[in-house]
């Protein structure tokens, strides 16, 4: 469908979902975000539904997606967010006019202005991410245990002793090098 394109990470925090569009932040970087129509892909994948992207709207969706990793990464951290992440964040989610809507089976959907729906969207990420950077979440920020990564996630284990922002990358790869590690002593003793 996408061919070429990565695939998202998906977690069940929409804020950090949207972060880890770009991953490897302290390694190779690796965009999977790269044009509006992944944007608009990445929106739908979360219940946001746009027609379409302009350059200007994908450019403010990537200006709230720094913004929100700078200030989640602070926040792991345990230091005061930037000023200027903030104003961002406050910005997007001042911008939105999305209407949180219950269907009579009992699910939200979220009604979007089509004449600015990607705004819209953006007003319920930043939204969301004010919530679990005001601590209305019960969980923990923390920063990912992998050297090339380093992202800021929202750790909501019954332990909050989680290492990875995500087990099936981060965590198995971490494993891995560590077998690989493990399995050079013994060829080497
Ligand atoms: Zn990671």
């Amino acid at each position: 469908m996408h061919a070429g394109f990565p695939d998202f990470r998906l977690g069940n925090v929409l804020t950090t979902s949207f972060t880890a569009t770009l991953t490897e932040r302290a390694g190779d970087p690796v965009e999977r975000m790269p044009t509006p129509q992944r944007l608009v892909d990445w929106l739908a994948v979360n219940g946001l539904v746009v027609n379409s992207c302009t350059t200007a709207q994908f450019e403010l969706a990537r200006e709230l997606r720094e913004a929100l990793h700078a200030a989640a990464t602070a926040t792991a951290m345990r230091d005061t967010p930037p000023a200027s992440a903030v104003h961002l964040i406050n910005a997007r989610s001042v911008q939105g006019r999305a209407s949180a809507i219950l269907t009579p089976e009992g699910n939200r959907y979220w009604r979007l202005d089509p004449d600015s729906a990607v705004e819209d969207a953006l007003g319920v990420i930043a939204a969301d991410a004010i919530g679990i950077l005001a601590g209305e979440r019960d969980g923990r920020w923390a920063l990912c245990a992998s050297p090339t990564c380093r992202a800021a996630f929202f750790d909501t284990s019954r332990s909050r002793t989680r290492r990875w922002c995500d087990m099936n990358t981060c965590g198995n790869r971490e494993k891995k090098a560590r077998f690989n590690a493990n399995q050079h002593k013994n060829v080497g003793t």
